[in-house]
């Protein structure tokens, strides 16, 4: 086992960390930038290092500063968390290079699963049903024009590179199809450095439902049910529940079982989410993350499986602790992400919170790293907390829910809190009835009433 972690992130997700490696037993490492000196993750943690300025660029995606902060402190692993560094081949083997544990998968599947194209050609040969589309990588219109009438309109171009909903563009008919390809190229360019695109078959009413796999390494993987995260906002997460109001049994162990049983076969270690549309009853993959995901707190209410433990401990070469038959799904959660932004407009809004009061009780979980006093720095995303609500069904979980918002105050800045207590009022939501256009058809029309 390791003896001292180093957490390579901030925020709600670096606290999450720090909580499980105190509870194994681990000596723990907090990394900063200079706006985040007064952060929770660095006042609760054993040791910390000051990175670098602000600019991520310059601190928390800073590889030698981070290497350097091992060094100095003598950290024999490093979690990445979300975001960041979390997906960069370069930064695992950089550390497996240096003897340091990374607490992830292996490079050579994040570098995999982190190309688009590849990812999807891999996941297909190991029998995982994808999105039709071009089988490889497109680059010029001419055999755009070609593929887009073979798979039928409306088509997405989307960036290999992509990732945040970025590099993504409808061409709705033949005619859309040059200014959506050449924009989804120049998005890709700015965003990725890298323009390779590739094309899908748009889907028009799908939900997002994504399976969580746990993986050993030695030929043995779980999966530990499914999130639906069809709540969006551009194509980013807004609100995610487990299990999928979509989905039965029968549906929930077939998808499951075939992408265990892939992953088993790849080797994978550590968790790792497949993302899939689901549309008139079939998935279709459309990405693999190959790290903890921010809404992973859903599952863990439902398993009672501490993830980030899991990975710690996968990590430093055990094997997997449980079997598929020994997981059992109990129970509904609700995750919303509480950003610091207008809940209208959606502007970010950073500043000092003056006043903090999280709810409680039953079956409530807060993951936030903000406290009353505290400025928020306006130099990254805008997540502050994570509201986490579980229900023995889904009907008792959305009341708990309900509660918990009226309960929860956050003053000094503009938060999303009170968008989530419309939503949680709103009969499709509470009818489970709402695909991945839903949320932005609610927005545009909520604003047109006002
Ligand atoms: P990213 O890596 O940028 O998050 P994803 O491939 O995971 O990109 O897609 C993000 C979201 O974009 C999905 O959850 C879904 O809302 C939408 N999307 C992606 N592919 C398609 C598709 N083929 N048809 C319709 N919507 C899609």
């Amino acid at each position: 086992m390791f003896s001292k972690i180093l957490i390579a992130n901030r925020g709600e997700i670096a606290l999450r960390i720090l909580r499980a490696a105190k509870e194994l037993g681990i000596a723990t490492v907090a990394v900063h930038s200079t706006a985040d000196a007064d952060a929770m993750h660095v006042r609760l943690a054993d040791e910390s290092v000051c990175i670098g300025p602000p600019l991520a660029r310059d601190s928390y995606l800073n590889i030698p500063n981070l290497m350097a902060a091992c060094e100095i402190t003598g950290a024999d692993a490093v979690h990445p968390g979300y975001g960041f560094l979390s997906e960069k081949a370069r930064f695992a083997e950089i550390l497996e290079a240096h003897k340091i544990g990374f607490i992830g998968p292996s490079s050579e599947h994040i570098r995999i699963m982190g190309d688009k194209i590849e990812a999807k050609q891999t996941v297909k040969r190991l029998g995982i049903p994808v999105v039709s589309g071009s089988d490889d990588g497109v680059t010029d219109v001419k055999e755009a024009k070609r593929i887009g009438a073979e798979i039928g309109y409306p088509v997405l171009i989307k960036a290999a590179a992509g990732g945040g909903g970025r590099g993504m563009k409808v061409a709705k008919s033949e005619d859309d199809l040059e200014e959506a390809f050449h924009s989804a190229r120049s998005e890709a360019r700015n965003a990725f450095g890298d323009d390779a695109v590739y094309m899908e078959k748009y889907l028009e009413k799908p939900r997002h439902i994504e399976i969580q796999v746990l993986g050993d390494g030695q030929g043995n993987a779980v999966h530990l049910g499914e999130r639906d995260c069809s709540l969006q906002r551009r194509h980013q997460k807004v609100l995610e529940e487990a299990t999928s109001p979509a989905l039965n049994d029968e549906q929930r162990n077939r998808i499951g079982g075939l992408v265990a049983k892939a992953m088993a076969e790849l080797k994978y270690s550590g968790v790792g989410t497949i993302e899939f549309l689901y549309e008139n009853g079939e998935f279709y993959f459309i990405e693999m993350n190959t790290r903890l995901q921010v809404e992973h707190p859903v599952t863990e209410m439902i398993t009672r499986i501490d993830l980030v433990n899991e990975q710690i401990r996968i990590a430093s070469g055990a094997e997997l602790s449980m079997k598929q038959e020994n997981i059992h799904l109990s129970g509904h959660a609700i995750e919303c992400r509480i950003n610091a932004e207008h809940p209208r407009t959606f502007a970010p809004s950073p500043g000092k919170i003056t006043y903090y009061h999280p709810p409680g009780g039953l079956g409530v979980r807060v993951d936030s790293g903000v406290y009353a006093g505290y400025s928020i720095p306006p130099n990254y995303d805008s997540l502050i907390g994570k509201l986490i609500v579980h229900g023995r069904n889904r009907v008792e979980c959305m009341m708990r829910l309900r509660r918990c918002l009226d309960e929860f105050v956050i003053d000094g800045i503009e938060t999303t809190i009170p968008l989530f207590r419309d939503l949680v009022d709103n009969q499709d939501i509470a009818n489970g009835m709402y695909d991945i256009h839903w949320l932005e058809k609610y927005l545009a029309n909520k604003s047109a009433d006002e």
